[in-house]
């Protein structure tokens, strides 16, 4: 009898951020059980709602916007984007040179797929957006991890970096600010990997979704600023700023020097309008969006949600008996360390499902990221306080008595 089974083009790609524990919890709420879910970078079911400037948009657009777009995005929106890059002084990207897409995630598919061929490396992060990982898999590439170290601040490590380059590297993926760890970098790391990218002739991939969600009074510098002689591909959006991740409204830019990569511009056109467009009501939002930051702000200073979100969740993460957390500085993400000999973790994915079953708290094991060392896990710290009080007292409770048994 003949059988329908996945492609082999799928076989290596790692989307391990699923998984058992999802299915689990999956299962779980089958069964009529409560998760409390902190384990997705999703602010809607936390009580985040977008800015009413936006919604408003949305709503007198909706009529204008029932028909295809240029491939690439409305005028309008893509207008704005580049008034956006100018501000971030991103060099040398007009009208041309943007793309709207379904959210960043259907662009980061595509550009990797307009590049890579077979064999062809690319340096992605560890701990990284894993999505980057299973799109460079997925396009025939290989994926090469560089580690971003933990002892500073989780900043990339230049020199694990240059040592993975070789001859088969096209490109370094960046995302900053970061998921998982949350992490900013400073001048002195972008110009370091900016560096490195000239002296290898690389593309550089800038995954800056986040570039809206910093704290501190710190600010975000956009990896092409520093970069206009090289091409930089440069990715932002409106599902986390905006709180609007369910309108799928992301961009894509491509920065600087496009002189030697005339024939990816043409891979990167023919994809794009192979989709037709992205969602055309999403995309009409951006120019008011990107004029209506104000919101954003005000979530990110003290008063704010996240930020009082985060300062309750870094302590209390610290005071926990064998965790310790570097504190982020962006985004909502946490990346705590477990003292692995202390618990005798082996497996993080069991730790995970172990707390799971026990608390019905959903955190994403670190192996989700990439990490190899099953030391870490990911705390998305959307929910209130309230909330993460709870999930904070659970873990204490739990990892009190956690000694991981061998499977
Ligand atoms: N890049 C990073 C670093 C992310 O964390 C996410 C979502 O969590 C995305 C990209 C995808 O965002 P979207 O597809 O909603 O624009």
């Amino acid at each position: 009898m003949r059988t329908f089974e996945k492609s082999s083009k799928l076989d290596n790609v790692c989307y391990d951020i699923r998984g058992p524990v999802m299915d689990e919890a999956n299962r779980m709420i089958a069964q009529g059980e409560k998760i409390l879910k902190l384990n997705i970078g999703n602010p809607a079911p936390f009580g985040f709602r977008a800015p009413d400037a936006v919604i408003e948009k949305m709503k007198e657009m909706l009529t204008f916007t029932e028909g295809y777009s240029d491939s690439k995005g409305l005028i309008e929106a893509r207008r704005a984007i580049v008034k956006y890059c100018r501000q971030k002084n991103m060099p040398n990207v007009t009208e041309e040179d943007v793309y709207t897409g379904n959210g960043v995630s259907e662009l980061i598919t595509l550009s990797m797929q307009g590049l890579l061929n077979d064999g062809d490396e690319v340096l992605v992060p560890a701990p990284d957006y894993p999505l980057w990982t299973a799109s460079v898999t997925l396009a025939g590439g290989t994926a090469v991890h560089y580690i971003c170290d933990e002892e500073s601040e989780w900043y990339p490590d230049l020199e694990d970096m240059r040592s993975k380059i070789t001859a088969k590297t096209k490109a370094i993926v960046v995302i900053n600010p970061n998921n998982p760890t949350g992490a900013l970098y400073p001048k002195e790391i972008l110009q370091g990997i900016v560096d490195m990218a000239r002296e290898h002739e690389l593309i550089l991939f800038a995954d800056e979704i986040y570039d809206r969600l910093v704290m501190d009074g710190l600010e975000h510098i956009a990896l092409a600023s520093l970069a206009p002689d090289l091409l930089t591909v440069s990715f932002n959006g409106l599902s986390k700023s905006h709180l609007i991740a369910g309108y799928r409204c992301g961009w894509m830019c491509l920065c600087g020097d496009k002189s030697k990569a005339k024939g990816y511009v043409e891979g990167i056109n023919l994809l794009s309008s192979m989709r037709l467009c992205s969602n055309v009501p999403a995309q009409s939002l951006i120019p008011a969006a990107l004029e209506h930051l104000d919101e954003t702000k005000q979530m990110l200073v003290p008063g704010g949600r996240i930020y009082e979100q985060r300062e309750y969740i870094t302590k209390a993460i610290s005071e926990i008996p064998g965790l310790s957390v570097v504190k982020p500085k962006a985004a909502f993400y946490m990346f705590p360390r477990m003292d692995i000999e202390r618990f005798q973790i082996e497996d993080d994915e069991t730790f995970a499902l172990d707390f799971l079953r026990e608390k019905k708290i959903l955190f994403t094991h670190g192996g989700g990221f990439h990490w190899e060392k099953p030391d870490h896990f990911r705390i998305v710290y959307l929910p209130e306080v309230g909330q993460l009080q709870e999930a904070a007292t659970a873990l204490k409770d739990f990892l009190a008595g956690y000694v991981q048994k061998k499977a």
